[in-house]
């Protein structure tokens, strides 16, 4: 059935007709009327007013429950006290300026702290930066130019790093299989000498939150550094599975840590972590790297961040891991009783939905683009907000009874599906 015919998308219209207004306006003087993809859906994306602990409120006064909580950017959901209370205390002492700021020793401490391989920070202001920043220092460190990542993982919008999302190498990118040991291998005994670095995600994120086997993430490190090229972990995403992000539960220790997202707590953020001996590079004796950024570091995101990371404690990460097993289970419940595929990938506190028998390569190449569409849309009809590529993304003030309303809302939403597609 057509999006123009179906009434799943016509109840999305009809709820939310100021979002509708919004994007009108939005495309004369924005190309697609947004500056982010991965928040932009057909036939409009909703426009929400706020948000407050595990909910999102539209323009039009409807209320989502938020299992996305941007991309897990959000680990304790919006406007979180503790945090608001921290940000409004240094909002009145103002936010940026061109000097040295107390909050960032703290983050940065913290951050020392709970990850073991990293002894020293330097932050930016996103985990795109984060990806430029960890390239730039492999380049320098190896006196090379190229990159290898896996096909379909993800680490931000640079160019030479994006296309490798889509799948797609190019003259400074080299892809290899994720989980497959033998592929990056290859390539690193082919092209080792003109890699810089090797990128690699603990969890696929954007790529359909696909686990990485131990025995690979340490197989790729050894076979990086015998081709002499940096091993890079990129932990934007995943630092929320572990106090110590995903390399403290692996045992990994990767030469160059990225991060983002939780410890900004909300606020736009990146760091690439290492040890001291990588990181003097950035030393104003030595300064090979000449790294900045008006914005880097500012007292606002790191007050924020810091309180962020002070409660993720290891009780809520395992209490959103057991919160997940309940949606994940209740979820192929109820896609059993409408007689709808599924089949979801998880990991801790997120997982991704698939309507299909099988998991495909990628979420961005799935066979159910169509249906996964729909079900997006129908989810949003009855107030359950999930990523357009079915990912969700627990945070620690959603509850039992929150999961328990989330699945008759899926349940909801597959019913309607299911009555489109029959
Ligand atoms: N790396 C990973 C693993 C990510 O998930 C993301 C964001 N989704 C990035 C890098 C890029 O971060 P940002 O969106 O802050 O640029």
């Amino acid at each position: 059935m057509s999006r123009l015919a179906s009434p799943v998308y016509a109840a999305y219209r009809e709820r939310t007709k100021a979002s509708a207004e919004n994007y009108d306006q939005a495309r004369q003087f924005m190309p697609g009327g947004t500056s982010r993809q991965a928040a932009f859906w057909l036939p409009y994306p909703l426009t929400i007013k706020r948000g407050a602990g595990a909910y999102l409120h539209d323009v039009d006064g409807n209320r989502y429950l938020d299992l996305l909580n941007n991309y897990t950017a959000l680990v304790h959901g919006h406007a979180y006290p503790p945090i608001i209370e921290a940000v409004r205390e240094q909002i009145g002492r103002g936010t940026c300026w061109a000097a040295a700021n107390e909050p960032q020793i703290k983050l940065a401490a913290a951050i020392v702290d709970r990850v073991s391989s990293i002894e020293q920070v330097r932050f930016t202001n996103s985990g795109t930066e984060a990806a430029a920043l960890a390239f730039t220092i492999a380049r320098i460190v190896t006196g090379r130019e190229k990159l290898l990542m896996a096909r379909y993982g993800y680490h931000g919008s640079l160019h030479e790093f994006e296309i490798g999302s889509f799948g797609n190498a190019g003259h400074l990118t080299f892809l290899a299989r994720y989980n497959d040991l033998a592929d990056f291998e290859a390539v690193l005994e082919t092209h080792g000498e003109e890699i810089a670095a090797v990128f690699l995600e603990p969890v696929l994120g954007a790529g359909g939150i696909v686990c990485g086997d131990e025995q690979f993430l340490e197989g790729v490190k050894v076979a990086a550094h015998k081709a002499g090229a940096l091993f890079v972990l990129d932990e934007v995403l995943t630092l929320r599975f572990g106090v110590g992000g995903c390399q403290g539960d692996m045992g990994l220790e990767p030469d160059l840590t990225m991060l983002g997202k939780i410890i900004g707590g909300g606020f736009p953020v990146g760091a690439v972590g290492g040890n001291r001996d990588l990181l003097t590079l950035f030393g104003p004796d030595d300064m090979k790297v000449f790294h900045s950024g008006t914005f880097n570091a500012d007292p606002v995101t790191m007050v924020a961040g810091e309180v962020s990371l002070r409660e993720l404690t290891a009780g809520r990460i395992e209490q959103m891991n057991r919160l997940r097993q309940m949606l994940q289970s209740g979820l192929n419940d109820i896609a059993r009783k409408n007689s709808l595929p599924l089949a979801i990938n998880h990991y801790g506190s997120c997982l991704n939905i698939f309507l299909s028998e099988s998991i495909p390569d990628s979420p961005i190449d799935r066979a159910d683009e169509e249906l996964m569409d729909r079900f997006h849309v129908a989810c949003l009809n009855h107030g359950l907000f999930i990523a357009p590529r079915g990912m969700v993304a627990l945070s620690t003030v959603i509850t039992e009874e929150d999961i328990a309303a989330a699945l008759e809302s899926a349940d909801a939403a597959m019913r309607d599906v299911a009555a489109e597609s029959g």
